[in-house]
């Protein structure tokens, strides 16, 4: 049988090119979707860019963590203290360099053969990173790291965490994503946030493309729901932009704000009624029928704790198709004049989801009142 042997590079900046497909996965073996043939993959970290002790390496290990809580049957170890790392070595490396065009490169070896049907498997994957890029580890809060230093949140870092992940996408067979919400878009501001703990995390664009390849995890019932205060903006290219989820009136228009730590912080009255708008996802197997709690809180970090304003349920199809909504809530009237406050989302307040990811449920948007 004779074997293609096929070098891909996908780059976490925009090329712009005008392949604006939602290409989330790869059939340019006569429609066979790339995959890796086993369902256990071992990558080797480079001994000089992630030695003993080094929060990157640290970092490289949460997002290994992250990854493999993905609802598919795909899992990834990672070894440390590789002496030699290099590309088309057969071996699954992850290293720095300075010589990249882009934040981080996924390098993809790939077959395309027949044998008693086509079959199209990754052979090799490599994930280099640019040392020249102002990363940050994260590693504050154990998986989670402090929000405030990043890019989404007016800092000047970009999340290492989410650039990973995404990165990791591409290692597992996933392509970019322009059409959703999507760690396989715009990776930076694909990210989770309550109080100051951002969580870098696959979500369920991801997770459904995972699915499809590599099937519904078997050893395990995987299931996960989150609410997030970003929503998808449009293409860019080959990427999915995204943006914050916003406050409207109840005519649908953005309420004013201004601009605190790159947060748009919405002008209310108390007694409003206003319109919530946040992002729903399913990232586990299965449909699920959560709760959701609104609540307004006196700072960031939202909790059960909260005051409750508003309650409800809808079903959430673990699809891909990521739902973004608004709720109407009613701003309490107790609340004093001229003060900042968080108007919150629980997602499943009362636990009774057994959930592969809990520290996704609960997000914010800032207010203040007048
Ligand atoms: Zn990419």
């Amino acid at each position: 049988m004779k074997k293609l042997i096929l070098l891909s590079a996908m780059c976490v900046v925009a090329a712009f090119t005008n392949d604006a497909t939602a290409a989330s996965l790869d059939d340019s073996c006569n429609g066979v979707y790339k995959k890796w043939h086993s369902n256990n993959v071992t990558y080797r970290a480079s001994a000089v860019g992630f030695p003993s002790g080094n929060d990157y390496r640290k970092a490289l290990g949460h997002v290994i963590t992250q990854f493999n809580k993905n609802a598919s049957n795909i899992r990834f170890s990672m070894q440390y203290d590789e002496a030699s790392v290099g590309m088309g070595n057969g071996e699954n490396e992850v290293w720095w360099t300075s010589d990249l065009g882009a934040p981080a490169v996924a390098y993809t070896w790939k077959s395309c053969y027949w044998s008693f049907g086509w079959k199209h498997k990754i052979t090799e994957s490599d994930i280099v990173f640019k040392n020249t890029v102002n990363y940050t580890p994260n590693v504050e809060y154990g998986i989670r790291g402090n929000a405030t230093n990043l890019f989404p949140y007016g800092g000047s870092s970009r999340p290492f965490k989410t650039t990973a992940l995404h990165e990791f996408g591409h290692g597992a067979g996933l392509g970019h994503e322009n059409g959703r919400y999507s760690i396989m878009g715009q990776d930076w501001d694909h990210i989770h946030r309550n109080y100051v703990y951002a969580l870098a995390y696959l979500g369920e664009d991801a997770n459904y493309a995972l699915r499809q390849l590599y099937g519904n995890n078997s050893s395990s019932n995987v299931q996960d729901v989150g609410v997030v205060h970003w929503k998808y903006n449009g293409a860019r290219g080959a990427y999915s932009s995204h943006i914050r989820t916003k406050l409207y009136n109840t005519s649908g228009y953005e309420l004013s704000y201004n601009t605190v730590n790159g947060e748009r912080r919405y002008y209310v009255y108390p007694g409003q009624t206003v319109r919530a708008e946040f992002t729903y996802e399913n990232s586990g197997e299965s449909s699920q029928y959560p709760t959701i709690h609104y609540v307004v809180s006196t700072n960031s970090l939202i909790t059960t704790y909260d005051t409750l304003i508003a309650s409800t349920a809808f079903t959430l199809n673990p699809e891909g198709s990521v739902y973004t909504a608004t709720r109407t809530v009613t701003i309490p009237s107790s609340l004093n004049v001229g003060q900042n406050y968080w108007l919150g989302a629980i997602m499943d307040p009362n636990k009774s989801l057994a959930e592969k990811e809990e520290n996704n449920n609960a997000t914010y948007i800032p207010i203040r009142t007048y």
